[in-house]
């Protein structure tokens, strides 16, 4: 049965399905439920790539500390407030603030960046700057940031020990939970088709999406890039992607998820086939565009050349032959009243 309380067994069975009917069934109910959990509005969520700094050694990422071909850059508060207003001005309703894991924006100057594109947009603020500790996520969260996302990449232990050299699986779900108990709005995510992952693997990400009952769900394919230890691996099937997609909204109803960048990265059509078995968000990237190039996590990024109103024309273009329309609202949660921490 294709519904939320899908067993590992049956989500794998439907990932390697090779029945075309059956593949179908899958992209209908997976639409039917995106249509009846999240309706048909489509949400854009700006992204900010504020700073390239990595303190971590992520074995699939081009920001990785060791990678020393890339040119790091920072941006200042001003720059980041006023490509949130020019975001704004194009009708984003929530930027995200995404940087590697860079300790120069400690918690004070990270809460006055948030106050200030708070102050001067009115848009909801997400973050997206890795792990920190509690007393940061608190101030961060009292400044006014509304939602943190956090991929665990994948549910696979020994899998991410081996690509995370310097970090710790437990760490990183341990952050998860402070983060909803604090009372943002918390995002997971994985990555297909990583070398040494099985389709096991990833019925076990979606279990676990459940299980931490997350509010987003960022979905993408690995893709190689030759400054990393993964260069030359082929790349994550942008069609099992898709699969993992539809399977998440399945499972967990009524999350946010978007049609990432990654996927476009791989099938110039993903995103556009992605809206159309569960995703309801779209990230477009409004970072100045002469930083976008080194911003580089993986190679050859769609749109990296494009302008904040080019890619965001583009994507209207797109969600108007859907004839799904963008949101005017902050896309919030579904799952709870916004501002209480669950349990509470
Ligand atoms: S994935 Fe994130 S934490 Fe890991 S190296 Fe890249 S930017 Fe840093």
């Amino acid at each position: 049965m294709l519904d939320d309380g899908m067993t590992k067994r049956e989500i794998e069975g439907r990932l390697r399905e090779a029945d075309g009917a059956r593949l179908k069934e899958l992209w209908r109910v997976a639409d039917e439920t995106r249509r009846r959990y999240v309706g048909d509005e489509i949400h854009l969520r700006g992204i900010i790539e504020f700073s390239n700094y990595c303190r971590r050694n992520c074995a699939y990422c081009g920001l990785r500390a060791s990678n020393n071909g890339l040119r790091r850059y920072r941006m200042t508060e001003g720059e980041i407030v006023s490509a949130a207003r020019a975001g704004a001005a194009l009708g984003v309703k929530t930027v995200v603030l995404q940087s590697g894991e860079d300790v120069h924006y400690d918690a004070r100057r990270m809460c006055e960046i948030i106050r200030g594109v708070k102050a001067e947009c009115d848009v909801a603020v997400t973050l997206s700057i890795g792990e920190r500790p509690f007393s940061d996520y608190d101030a961060m969260r009292a400044a006014g940031a509304d939602r943190f996302l956090l991929k665990h990449e994948t549910a696979n232990r020994r899998l991410f020990a081996e690509l995370h050299p310097d970090d710790d699986f437990d760490e990183r779900i341990a952050c998860l939970k402070e983060l909803r108990d604090l009372g943002y709005q918390t995002g997971s995510g994985n990555i297909v088709g990583l070398p040494g992952q099985t389709t096991g693997d990833l019925a076990d990400d979606i279990l676990l999406f459940r299980a931490l009952d997350v509010d987003m769900v960022g979905i993408g394919p690995f893709v190689a890039h030759s400054r990393t230890p993964l260069a030359g691996y082929s790349g994550g099937s942008s069609e099992l992607t898709l699969r993992v997609i539809a399977l998440t909204r399945i499972v967990l109803k009524d999350a946010h998820i978007p049609a990432t960048t990654a996927l476009a990265t791989s099938d110039p059509a993903g995103r556009y086939k992605a809206l159309q078995c569960g995703a309801n968000v779209i990230m477009p990237n409004i970072t100045p565009t002469k930083y976008r190039a080194l911003y580089e996590i993986y190679p050859g990024k769609a749109g990296s050349l494009e302008t904040p109103e080019g890619n965001i024309a583009r994507i209207r273009r797109m969600t108007e032959s859907l004839n799904r329309p963008i949101s005017t609202g902050y896309g919030h949660t579904l799952k709870r009243a916004v501002g209480t921490p669950p349990g509470r």
